[in-house]
């Protein structure tokens, strides 16, 4: 069944579970998922425009699910959220992200990994040492650790956050915006912290090319972006047109599915391998 989940989301099957509500979970089933190693990552390549270089992976989480099979992280965040569970859910996620990314490493490879992390994570001082301590015992430098900060509900306290992120940008982890030009406050984020990375939402970067209100909004984006010094990302890169777009407007960094999908890590390596070789074509 795990194989069928990993071949289905490389063939971009939907999973039948999508066709559930979200919160169709019980709290404490997730809970037990969560400590019963039922999580597990997936990777998505994040790679330099101009040179095809893979700077870094994304860690993407999925539920193995005993009998739905591969559950999407859409129909369990906010669940976890809702129950407390995200810190447990992240420390998971940081904590195999980190190993696997450390193999790698020690192979050769110059990977950076990127983690989400939830606002709700953002609400105690104690994860800059959660984080701080992780990297530090599994032995990954902090500027190969980019935090993804997606404003997913309302800030509880918008102090202790800025606090947070504003340690852990001291001690060298490097921060990003994720779903940059959705939401309301991700301008006034910009404003109070310097983020070394802003990454344009999926739907400002598909289709660009061709519909000039996505595209006003991309340009938008990479501009702001660009202005303050930061790292551009585009994901949803789904096709060369998205793809030529990024190279004629020099945006920084690419992800989606035209390089490659969200993949297990024992994918990794022969993903490396195949996009070696496109690249030299
Ligand atoms: P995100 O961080 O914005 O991640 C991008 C999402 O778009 C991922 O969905 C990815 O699989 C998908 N994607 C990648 N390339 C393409 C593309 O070319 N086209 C399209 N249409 N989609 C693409 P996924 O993995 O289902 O994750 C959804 C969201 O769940 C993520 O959005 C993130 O906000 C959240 N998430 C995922 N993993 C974690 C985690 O470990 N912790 C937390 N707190 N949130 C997570
Ligand atoms: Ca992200
Ligand atoms: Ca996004
Ligand atoms: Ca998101």
């Amino acid at each position: 069944l795990p194989e069928l989940s990993a071949l289905m989301e490389t063939y971009g099957e939907t999973p039948a579970i999508t066709l559930k509500e979200s919160h169709s979970y019980a709290a404490d089933e997730l809970a037990s998922a969560i400590t019963d190693g039922e999580l597990v990552i997936y990777y998505q390549p994040k790679v330099a425009v101009t040179t095809g270089e893979v700077v870094g992976l994304e860690a993407l989480v999925r539920w193995q699910h005993p009998v739905d099979g591969l559950v999407f992280p859409d129909q369990f965040i906010d669940l976890a959220e809702e129950h407390s569970m995200i810190d447990a859910l992240t420390q998971v996620v940081l904590h195999t992200a980190l190993q696997q990314i450390k193999q790698w490493q020690l192979a050769g490879l110059k990977l950076s990994i990127a983690i989400n992390v939830s606002m709700d994570n953002l609400a105690a001082l104690n994860f800059v040492d959660q984080v701080a301590q992780a990297a530090l015992d599994i032995g990954i430098a902090p500027q190969d650790i980019v935090l993804e900060v997606t404003e997913s509900r309302l800030m509880h306290d918008q102090r202790v956050a800025l606090e947070v992120l504003t340690r852990l940008r001291l001690k060298r982890f490097r921060l990003s915006i994720d779903d940059f030009g959705t939401g309301h406050s991700s301008l006034t984020q910009l404003h109070d912290i310097s983020f070394d990375e802003l990454k344009i939402d999926k739907s400002f970067v598909h289709g660009a090319w061709h519909d000039e209100t996505v595209r006003a909004i991309y340009d938008a984006s990479l501009g702001v972006g660009k202005r303050l010094g930061m790292v551009v990302v585009a994901e949803g890169v789904e096709d060369q047109d998205d793809w030529d777009l990024l190279c004629h407007t020099n945006c920084d960094v690419a992800q989606g599915y035209f390089i490659a999908r969200p993949m297990p890590a024992a994918a990794v390596n022969d993903w490396m391998t195949s996009w070696d070789e496109r690249v030299r074509n």
